[in-house]
């Protein structure tokens, strides 16, 4: 039973294991998407506020500013166009700059249809033309384009150096009355103060979501080890209900014959001194004339006869010898790292305990005696028949030399004697 229950009792902790294993992976890696999603929402929102306000900033901007930028035509077939003149231009940088600045924008350019800055807070970019812009082509053919930028150096309205800015770059389209495009701003909005709060609202979030999955992950762990504890309890109950004999509480037949095999099996695969293995011994005990016992007392007092026995047997060995009930009134001792002559001496002790004093049971006051067979394994003995034959001969011959005594057999007696006489 014992190969079975080992195995089981190793799978479930594996199992266990992993269980933490994937868990512990499974949480990370959740934390680590959520927090990856959590920053991406954030930083949408930020940027589509900046945006808003650069579109604010920018109509704003063309609303008080339309007068000296846009042409108006020249004449009623030409086209309405963006155009400066350049003596319009400082005074208009100098307005624009703490205007500018109060709505948290760094930097801000007008372009004409044509790729051309006609505009810029950056005084040295007029009259550059900006191809190969992909934000500022999307503006020019109608679209609205934010993105953010992390610029390592930059100078700001106020003519402040500054470093390691997270801006919003803003394209949008600038219309005619006619709803023609006739050119596009492009504003930096400064959202390096909104960095601080993307940080801690994602840390924050990232906390309680770890918190929680923490809570849950260590609660299904507690519940999940509690269940296997009680499996683990249910299945050792079930194996000693299934490994016990009812009537005395001792090993049943089959368990005490499993335990001779693995006396018998570590014998071989580990002598304790040198070439010798350490000894072994067996005793096959039987109670005397039980049958009379029944027909005299009744078959409930045989069975009180039968349980004190077994209680008396197991008293008088030591902590390291195993026994059993073997059959009906038989039981059968298990002698580890013990000789013929010592076992014999075990078995002078069993039967003293068990004669000692009468069983009380049925109104009645029945004295007991038992009589046993003493074996000790050969050294190359490594199955228990031949053994348990010996011990058998031996019980046989205590049985017929007038019972309550104790008989050993060798195996040169085996070889003498009819080991399958009956008793
Ligand atoms: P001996 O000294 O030669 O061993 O004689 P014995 O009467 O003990 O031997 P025998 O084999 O003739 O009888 C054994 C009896 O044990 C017969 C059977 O009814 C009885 N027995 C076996 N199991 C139980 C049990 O569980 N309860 C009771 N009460 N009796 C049992
Ligand atoms: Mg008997
Ligand atoms: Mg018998």
């Amino acid at each position: 039973m014992s190969s079975v229950r080992q195995p089981v009792r190793r799978r479930t902790r594996q199992l266990l294991r992993l269980l933490v294993l994937v868990g512990a992976l499974a949480a990370v890696a959740v934390l680590v998407l959520a927090t990856l999603g959590i920053y991406q929402v954030y930083e949408r929102h930020v940027v589509r506020s900046a945006e808003r306000e650069a579109i604010g900033t920018a109509n704003a901007l063309l609303e008080t500013e339309r007068a000296i930028l846009v042409n108006p035509a020249a004449g009623p077939e030409s086209p309405v166009r963006l155009a400066l003149a350049p003596v319009a231009i400082p005074r208009l940088a100098a307005r624009l700059r703490p205007f500018l600045h109060s709505f948290g924008v760094v930097k801000i350019k007008v372009y004409s249809a044509d790729d051309t800055i006609i505009f810029s807070t950056d005084l040295a970019l007029i009259g550059r033309v900006d191809r190969g812009n992909r934000g500022l082509a999307r503006a020019l053919a109608g679209s609205i384009d934010s993105h953010l930028v992390t610029t390592g150096e930059m100078v700001d309205l106020a003519g402040e150096q500054r470093f390691d800015v997270d801006v919003v770059e803003t394209y949008l389209p600038i219309h005619a009355p006619n709803g023609s495009i006739i050119g596009a701003f492009e504003v930096y909005t400064d959202i390096t103060p909104y960095r601080a709060d993307i940080r801690s609202g994602v840390l924050t979030s990232a906390l309680l979501l770890g918190g929680i999955l923490l809570v849950v992950f260590g609660a299904s762990f507690v519940v999940v080890r509690r269940a296997g504890t009680r499996l683990k309890q249910a299945q050792a109950a079930l194996e000693a209900l299934a490994a016990t004999d009812p009537l005395t509480g001792l090993l049943n037949r089959r368990r005490i014959l499993e335990r001779l095999d693995e006396e018998l099996s570590r014998r071989a695969r580990r002598p304790d001194s040198g070439p010798t293995p350490a000894p072994l011994s067996i005793l096959l005990l039987d109670l005397d004339h039980f049958k009379q016992c029944n027909d005299t007392h009744g078959h409930l007092a045989g069975d009180e006869v039968l349980r004190e026995t077994a209680a008396r047997i197991a008293r008088s060995i030591r902590r390291y010898d195993v026994v059993g009930r073997f059959g009906g009134e038989e039981f059968l001792v298990v002698l580890p790292g013990t000789g013929l002559s010592e076992a014999l001496a075990v078995a002078g002790r069993v039967l003293q305990a068990v004669r000692e004093s009468p069983v009380d049971a049925a109104a009645a006051s029945i004295p007991i005696t038992v009589s046993a067979g003493v074996a000790e394994v050969e050294p190359a003995e490594d199955r228990p028949e031949t053994l348990l034959a010996r011990a058998d001969n031996g019980l046989y011959a205590a049985k017929r030399q007038g019972r309550d005594r104790a008989a050993g057999w060798t195996a040169e007696q085996a070889g003498t004697e009819n080991s399958a006489a009956p008793r």
